[in-house]
């Protein structure tokens, strides 16, 4: 099985790192092209910045695939500029310019909510279904998530905040789950979404 690393822009690395702690080497194929993409049953989208990730996707002709995918039931891990990627409604930010959207998750979000890169910060987080302590969630100049709709569901959350949400195999955070170094989420994704046991 192999898992892929939207691998345009943002923390790759981490991503890359997070899965290959779990699945071994050489089970992450960075995505950079269609015959990255046809090659991966999952896909990350890591955080980063989401005009720039939105003008790179249009650039390497990966819209319209990742698009279709997505549609037939990828299960996509998205943190952060890759949540808003996926957001069905932005909030504008005055003066900003925004991304494109894949509007695949339906949710409402604003940009860059939390205040500035220096006000980046380090909480709590409550996950739905993780064993253990509450996960250490890293926000770097995190969008907040203003309504969540439909057949999309919050199951992460910072006291009231919701700061993650899911659609079926599509699951969006608004910290980075990458840069923990706490292995919880990817095993959780890998597990929920693919049916991976570590065991086996
Ligand atoms: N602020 C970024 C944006 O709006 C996202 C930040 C991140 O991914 N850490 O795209």
């Amino acid at each position: 099985m192999k898992v892929g690393v939207l691998a345009l822009q943002g923390d790759v690395p981490e991503h890359r790192s997070a899965f290959e702690h779990l699945l071994g080497p050489g089970s992450v194929v960075l995505v950079r092209d269609r015959d990255g993409l046809a090659a991966v049953s999952a896909l990350s989208i890591p955080g980063g910045e989401s005009t720039t990730l939105s003008n790179l996707l249009d650039e390497a002709a990966l819209r319209g695939p990742l698009t279709a995918r997505i549609g037939a039931g990828l299960p996509v891990l998205a943190t952060c500029a890759g949540l808003i990627l996926l957001s069905r409604q932005l909030d504008p930010v005055p003066g900003g310019r925004d991304p494109t959207p894949i509007p695949m998750l339906d949710i409402t979000v604003r940009r860059n909510d939390h205040g500035r890169q220096r006000e980046s910060f380090e909480a709590n987080v409550t996950v739905d279904g993780l064993s253990g302590p509450p996960f250490p969630g890293i926000f770097i100049r995190a969008p907040r998530i203003l309504h969540v709709q439909g057949s999309t569901t919050a199951f992460a959350r910072r006291g009231e905040e919701v700061v993650g949400v899911r659609s079926g195999p599509l699951w969006g955070l608004s910290f980075h789950p990458e840069l923990s170094g706490d292995p919880r989420i990817h095993e959780q994704f890998l597990k929920e979404t693919l049916g991976w046991d570590q065991a086996r």
